[in-house]
């Protein structure tokens, strides 16, 4: 697949910057292409251009747009097969991931929201002398900072309710997967959607990030990426007051109970630990497991877990891909080194891997189980986010539900009970935004997502992100003859 160089997307026209930077196949170590290293004035231009798109944008009607977050849907459809690959190569994650999950989530992300837009209701209250009522507005031009491991899922999942709620965009992707966000600013293009409503600027976060979160035309700034990255946006907005959503990291809780149905927790946890090379927020990177079915879970989990193929993502066949860069592998050995260094024995993984081809020089590391080791060490309480999990026997619920909660993280859990009563106790108890019982990922658009604790600020999905991107407004008439 042959690709150009990426510009930025700003006012409906594509824009050239000073710098630019590589962006590289992280399953080969190639150059893909070069991309913009875009910096404050660049920014500033993309600002400005939504700040001219959102006084037309703004007055047009639900209709309108709902309509044009649908035409964008089908647009990507259109265009299935190229957003599939350009994600696989810009990620390195299996092309089936990309065909099943990331392409296809992020075109019911925004269908779902033109629908929503158009069901949502506000608040009427009626008093003796008169009625209030509430209506939403839009806030204006709303930054979007994404991270790379599911670039156009998490884009879209906060483009449509930004759009569908009247405000205009400045997007920024990580600089490590640009491709399907220039991709969908060319849809953008295709479909003759106003100019400036949804602008694309490239590059790294504190060069390019940083001015958007800051700078004072941006009236919201909803950002998904690491907890210190957070922190980081969240000082800025602060001392202007701006609406702020966060989404940040996790280390998050998988407990299987004795009475769990052996077979669907085995395919389950693998899933929950492993599925996009343990690069979703969401995984499962703690494993808790009932002591009388430890040793029987352990053998299960990584016989599974070696049944997945690993190697070019290209390939339908292949199940697991490489890691996005080669800092970031870096990062996962310094951790398994540290897990040796605290005790831990490693059951399956734990070296770098050799593969042949066009892959010899990709950025891969195996699936890697570790046992035997204190879930109050580094590697069982600091986030690694990659294809680590750390797997602990327990004894008792209380026990359990207390490991759960002992750090700062809390993002999401899963469960794997056929008791029923216990599932509903121990979802209770967990301290996370959202805990499956019996599943892992799964999504419905309609209900509140995001984290406790160091792992969120604010809500996201359904209702509350079209709040999210808009501001509330009481009309009171007086209907009576008092003043
Ligand atoms: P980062 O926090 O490094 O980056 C996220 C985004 O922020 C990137 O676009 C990044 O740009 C940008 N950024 C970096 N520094 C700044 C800054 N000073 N000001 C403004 N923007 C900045 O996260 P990763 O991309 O490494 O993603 C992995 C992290 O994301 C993990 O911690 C994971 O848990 C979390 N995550 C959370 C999710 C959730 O829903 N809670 C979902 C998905 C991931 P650049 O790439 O150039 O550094």
């Amino acid at each position: 697949m042959k690709i150009s160089n990426v510009l930025n997307y700003i006012g409906g026209k594509w824009s050239e910057t000073r710098e630019t930077m590589p962006n590289l196949n992280p399953a080969t170590g190639e150059l893909i292409c070069q991309i913009p290293s875009s910096q404050a004035s660049d920014g500033s231009k993309a600002i400005e251009a939504a700040t001219h798109a959102f006084e037309t944008w703004s007055k047009t009607t639900l209709k309108e747009r709902a309509d044009l977050l649908e035409r964008l849907a089908s647009e990507i459809e259109r265009n299935f097969q190229e957003f599939c690959e350009l994600e696989c190569l810009d990620t390195g994650k299996p092309f089936s991931l990309c065909r099943e999950l990331d392409i296809p989530r992020a075109i019911s992300n925004l269908r779902f929201f033109s629908q929503a837009i158009q069901q949502n209701n506000t608040d009427f209250f009626n008093t003796p002398n008169g009625f209030s009522y509430s209506i939403r507005q839009p806030l204006g031009v709303v930054s979007l900072i994404t991270p790379w491991n599911l670039p156009l899922y998490l884009l879209t999942w906060k483009l449509a309710p930004a759009l569908a709620m009247g405000n205009t965009v400045v997007a920024k992707p990580s600089e490590l997967t640009p491709l399907t966000a220039n991709r969908l600013a060319q849809a953008f293009h295709d479909i003759k959607a106003p100019a400036g409503i949804f602008n694309v600027v490239h590059g790294l976060g504190p060069k390019i990030g940083e001015p958007l979160v800051k700078h004072p035309l941006v009236k919201a700034v909803s950002f998904t990426g690491g907890t210190v990255t957070g922190r980081r946006v969240s000082q800025l907005t602060s001392e202007s007051f701006k609406k702020t959503s966060l989404e940040m990291g996790g280390k998050n809780p998988t407990v299987v109970f004795s009475e769990c149905d052996m077979d669907k927790a085995v395919k389950g946890v693998a899933r929950s630990s492993f599925l996009n090379q343990g690069q979703i927020c969401l995984c499962g990177s703690r494993i808790y497991v009932e002591k009388n079915i430890y040793k029987k879970f352990l053998e299960r989990l990584v016989e599974e877990v070696k049944s997945w193929k690993m190697g070019d993502p290209t390939d339908m066949t292949t199940q697991f891909g490489s890691l996005i860069s080669s800092a970031h592998r870096d990062k996962i050995e310094k951790y398994v080194t540290l897990a040796q260094e605290e005790g831990g024995r490693i059951v399956l993984g734990g070296q770098k891997p050799t593969l042949s081809g066009n892959n010899a020089n990709g950025f891969f590391y195996p699936p890697t189980i570790i046992a035997d080791l204190p879930d109050t060490c580094r590697t069982a309480q600091e986030e690694i986010f990659g294809p680590v999990v750390t797997i602990h026997a327990f004894e008792s619920e209380s026990e359990v539900i207390e490991s759960c909660n002992h750090l700062n993280y809390g993002l999401s859990a899963s469960i794997w009970t056929e008791n029923l009563n216990r599932a509903h106790r121990v979802a209770h108890l967990i301290q996370a935004g959202t805990v499956w019982v019996n599943t892992w990922l799964m999504r419905d658009l309609r209900v509140p997502f995001g984290g406790v604790k160091d792992s969120g600020v604010g809500r996201e999905g359904g209702k509350l992100s079209l709040e999210f991107f808009s501001e509330t407004k009481t009309v009171c008439i007086n209907t009576g003859e008092h003043l």
